[in-house]
């Protein structure tokens, strides 16, 4: 086996296996210990991997800092389960956005990667498809997370209800994306509308 090829290999294991012994990837590799660390070391310079006792672990925050990143994929701020916006995307990574705000700019954002996207129903607060969801804005109610505030619910009535009560209009999930991008445009300066 050529040694680029080698290294390619011992990337790929590593990375399957999360952790590897020195004395494993010699023997699987047939190569003496001294090799494979000369084959490991570029890996340990770029951060892929990190050496632990006796071997090396994949180190994957380095390699999907999305998965273990906190904040709203957007705008950073923390998010509350309350109104978190979920995009589950084809590539089976999830992005959390605080709320339909910022998960619908998102959602536009990588709208080919997207396979599902999930937010809480605002009355009972159960997960619904958001494809689905009818979006109430501009309503009195403020939550303060972003602007212009989208709240969403599971059904159309339900959504009604609420903006006789608290005031606002209410959207389809095309309808709400389509207006809450023309509002953003008109919000240049806004923080949000530059990510
Ligand atoms: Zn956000
Ligand atoms: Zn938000």
């Amino acid at each position: 086996m050529l040694p680029l090829e080698r290294k390619k290999r011992i990337k790929a294991l590593i990375e399957k296996e999360s952790h590897m012994k020195i004395t494993e990837l010699s023997k699987r590799f047939s190569v003496s210990e001294m090799t494979i660390h000369r084959d490991i070391k570029p890996l340990l310079e770029e951060g892929c991997i990190t050496k632990t006792f006796g071997g090396v672990s994949w180190n994957h925050e380095s390699n999907e800092p999305k998965a273990h990143y906190q904040g709203c994929t957007l705008c950073g701020r923390g998010y509350s389960e309350r109104l978190a916006y979920r995009l589950i995307l084809l590539s089976q990574q999830t992005e959390t956005a605080c709320c339909a705000h910022c998960g619908l700019l998102r959602h536009h954002q990588i709208e080919d990667e997207v396979m599902q996207a999930i937010c809480p129903d605002f009355l009972t607060n159960t997960t619904i498809s958001a494809l689905l969801a009818w979006f109430v804005l501009d309503t009195s109610v403020h939550m303060g997370c972003c602007h212009p505030q989208i709240l969403t619910f599971e059904s159309r009535e339900n959504a009604e209800k609420f903006v006789k009560g608290f005031g606002g209009h209410v959207y389809s999930f095309e309808e709400a994306k389509t207006i809450l991008l023309e509002k953003m445009n008109g919000l240049q300066n806004s923080c949000h509308a530059q990510k």
